[in-house]
């Protein structure tokens, strides 16, 4: 695999890649790099789900999953928890079709239903300002849960970023536009099974 990602463009424009259809293939260039492997994301998310199964061992949590780009990370979790829990979600829009955040977070979709009393984790997909996962975070504490976890699956090294508790994390990450595994560039790359660096055309 090329530094450059050429291998992996060749690969998706083959249809190579497992799972990937002919509707994600890229645009030379438009992928600069794989950032986290297929393999290292399913190991990564498989001993998240050992941690997290432990923490609530004889509990019954609610998972909250913060559509849309966590519900790849939030399926394949979810497969590793061999305990009694239920599934919610909630839409949020931040960015539009842009990529740098407007600190709007506006709700799309609330949960089903009410979190009074239960144990609640928040899965995401990705914190960069942290203000949609603080704003998130405020949000689920009025409504009284019992305890208030997170498990972000990505975590950007952002100067600036406002400081706010992630319980897991996936991985830490550079400061860099991410697609794929559910992470979208202007709605598309979410069916990638990799982590991708995202080369904007107006950036070069
Ligand atoms: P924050 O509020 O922490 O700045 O941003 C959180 C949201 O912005 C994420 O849930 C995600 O939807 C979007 N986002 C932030 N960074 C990236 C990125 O590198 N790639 C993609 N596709 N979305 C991102």
């Amino acid at each position: 695999r090329s530094p450059d990602g050429t291998v992996v463009l060749e690969l998706v424009r083959k249809g190579g890649v497992r799972g990937v259809s002919e509707t994600a293939q890229a645009p030379s260039g438009e992928l600069e790099r794989v950032l986290i492997d297929e393999a290292t994301l399913q190991r990564r998310v498989a001993e998240l789900g050992e941690e997290i199964a432990r923490a609530y061992q004889g509990k019954r949590p609610v998972l909250i999953g913060v559509l849309t780009g966590a519900f790849v990370f939030m399926a394949d979790l979810v497969r590793h928890l061999p305990i009694d829990l239920d599934i919610d979600f909630m839409a949020v829009s931040s960015y539009g079709q842009a990529t740098v955040t407007s600190g709007v977070v506006r709700i799309i979709k609330d949960l089903d239903r009410p979190i009074e009393g239960r144990d609640v984790l928040l899965v995401e997909d990705i914190i960069d300002s942290g203000l949609t996962l603080q704003y998130l975070l405020d949000v689920l504490q009025r409504r009284n849960p019992r305890s208030l976890r997170v498990v972000v699956l990505l975590r950007k090294q952002k100067p600036g970023a406002v400081s706010v508790r992630a319980d897991w994390v996936g991985f830490d990450i550079p400061d860099e536009f991410v697609v794929g595994y559910g992470l979208d560039a202007a709605g598309r790359f979410r069916n990638l099974p990799f982590i991708a660096v995202y080369r904007n055309a107006a950036q070069g």
